[in-house]
């Protein structure tokens, strides 16, 4: 569509808004086909869309670019709309692509240009990660956390967490290539990681919810409950990722030598190594109580092939029931457990946790929320069409995700698996459902 003259700029927003209601109305009633509303509820339907669209003119105009973006974020949209995002967009394109040399007030439209932006995100069913890691800040990822946070904005999520490891407490918890670091260097990469992630977060809140945590270990619970606290209370954290990475103090996810040394010291079985893992799990649970419960059954990644998929239901009785009971506990208190791709990308058909921990909690009514648990520009969405397929195979109806609200706290919000699916967001993966 080509711009108008600039004397007609000032109605521009007008003629985008009433387009946009046009369309929306349109799609909204083509995506409800089983719902035909009656002619009053459309009236009514429409006047409330009216006045929405009335409000957020008015907001636009009215507030500052940053709080705009929040009231945005926290209402939560959730439309499929692919013909208003594709038309804004196309407009967008134009819009940027015009050479500031021209005779066009360049400033007016680059405003414009983020008002589309806005708009394009409220339309949007919306997409979300909780877990993420950046080079920057953790050496065992790749790439910068702001291309991080740019890939995510360019790939279309609306919510993504930015949870970077905790610092370890004794030198002996280090990584083999961590091994020039000290104690303090974590401290202060943890530090920097903190301010640069909120930082981002108020750069980007006109394209992306941006909320920042940490992701935990809890290697000795005497030592990392007190750490974990005085880190908590050190920081203002959005949310924070629950996850075990250790058994008896030994890593269990770098490599099978060390979960086989775990396995020894934990008893010298695979299943007194699951059952100590998800007691360790289950004191994390009971202490820390996280938002989202990272990577559940983590310990069966480099078990032999038969405990990986062993039915422990049927073969080991007394793991499942501290299965059974971590699930639970997590379900009382309200926590979200992440379906984590990473576990795809590492050589399973299915994410973390495997399919019967899944229906396990489906049954108990658990509520769950997508992680790519990235670590580097190549994993940002890897492998999230494979879960989604997955999870809705297994009869998943709903996924939740963290935002924030108005005054910046985080709240738990709702998609339709169903919706979600038909997102455009999904059209830049390879071999689709
Ligand atoms: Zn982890
Ligand atoms: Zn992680």
């Amino acid at each position: 569509m080509p711009l108008p003259p600039p004397h007609r700029r000032p109605h521009r927003k007008l003629l985008i808004a009433a387009a946009v209601l046009v369309t929306f109305v349109f799609v909204h009633l083509l995506n409800r086909p089983d719902e035909v509303p009656s002619e009053p509820a459309i009236a009514s339907e429409l006047g409330d869309i009216i006045k929405q669209q009335q409000q957020q003119q008015q907001s636009l105009l009215s507030e500052s670019e940053h709080e705009r973006a929040r009231t945005e974020s926290a209402e939560g949209a959730v439309v499929s709309a692919q013909s208003v995002i594709a038309e804004l967009q196309i407009e967008k394109e134009e819009s940027s692509s015009s050479s500031s040399s021209s005779s066009l007030d360049t400033s007016n439209i680059n405003t414009h240009t983020e008002d589309q932006q806005i708009i394009i995100k409220k339309l949007q069913t919306s997409m979300h990660s909780h877990h993420s890691h950046s080079g920057d800040y953790v050496m065992h990822a790749k790439d910068h956390l702001e291309e991080i946070v740019q890939k995510a904005v360019q790939m279309g999520f609306t919510t993504y967490c930015l949870t970077e490891h905790i610092p370890r407490n004794r030198l002996a918890d280090l990584y083999p290539e961590e091994s020039k670091l000290t104690i303090t260097d974590l401290e202060t990469t943890f530090a920097k990681f903190y301010a640069h992630a909120r930082a981002l977060q108020t750069k980007y809140a006109p394209q992306i919810t941006l909320l920042v945590g940490f992701e935990t270990d809890y290697i000795r619970a005497d030592e990392y409950s007190p750490l974990i606290k005085t880190l908590q209370n050190t920081y203002k954290f959005d949310m924070f990722v629950g996850s075990v990475h250790h058994v008896a103090s030994l890593p269990i996810d770098f490599d099978a030598a060390r979960w086989t040394a775990a396995m020894q010291k934990a008893g010298g079985t695979p299943r007194a190594l699951f059952a100590a893992y998800f007691d360790e799990q289950y004191a994390m649970l009971a202490d820390l109580r996280p938002p989202v419960v990272g990577h559940f059954d983590l310990i069966r990644l480099f078990a032999p092939a038969d405990d990986t998929a062993r039915p422990i239901a049927r073969d080991w009785p007394d793991v499942w029931a501290k299965i059974v009971r971590n699930v639970e506990f997590v379900i009382r208190y309200g926590g979200l457990f992440e379906l984590n791709s990473a576990a795809i990308r590492k050589g399973w058909s299915e994410p973390y946790p495997r399919s019967d921990v899944v229906q396990l909690i489906m049954q108990k009514g658990g509520r769950f929320c997508l992680s790519d648990d990235s670590h580097g520009l190549a994993q940002v969405g890897l492998n999230f069409h494979k879960v989604v397929k997955h999870v809705s195979q297994l009869g998943l109806r709903e996924l939740y995700y963290l935002d924030l609200d108005d005054s910046g706290e985080a709240v738990v919000r709702k998609d339709e698996v169903e919706k979600l699916m038909t997102d455009p967001f999904w059209t830049q993966y390879d071999k689709l459902w």
